[in-house]
């Protein structure tokens, strides 16, 4: 994808601080990150979200997430990790190209999760009639 941010950081037209690579993907450090060591995990071809990377691509980028949450761990740059992923710019998703973070935390570093909420009455039943899934 031309105009692409992190296509560009895979040509490398764009500099990064890459701590993997092999022939599917590729993993990097944020340039914002929420503590030192948030790493992006990309595949090297354009998918525009989640939803559209094939799930054999996903598999290898959880596999790839976990392998370097565990180095975190290891290194002593978190006490725990979030792994997340931005679906479309409700969700917070601000580049267009499928990546997953690998989020070191440490305690009171004042990341903040969501605030959840309580059902209405009546509300949690017609949630699940619209979510129930048959595989
Ligand atoms: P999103 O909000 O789409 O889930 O996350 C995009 C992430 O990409 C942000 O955390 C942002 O800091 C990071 N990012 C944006 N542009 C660049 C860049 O040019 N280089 C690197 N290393 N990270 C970037
Ligand atoms: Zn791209």
């Amino acid at each position: 994808m031309p105009d692409c941010i992190f296509c560009k950081i895979v040509s490398g037209e764009i500099p990064a601080n890459k701590i993997y690579e092999d022939n599917e993907l590729l993993a990097f450090l944020d340039i914002k990150p929420v503590n030192p060591g948030h790493t992006l995990v990309i595949t090297k071809k354009h998918f525009t979200d989640f939803m559209q990377t094939p799930e054999g691509l996903l598999c290898q980028m959880t596999n790839l997430a976990k392998k370097i949450g565990q180095k975190i761990i290891n290194s002593g740059l978190g006490q725990g990790i979030n792994i997340t992923n931005n679906i479309k710019p409700a969700a917070g998703q601000a580049v267009d190209h499928v990546h997953m973070h690998v989020i070191p935390r440490l305690e009171g570093d004042g990341y903040e999760l969501w605030h959840g909420r309580e059902y209405a009455p009546g509300e949690v039943e017609k949630v699940v009639e619209k979510l129930k899934l048959e595989l």
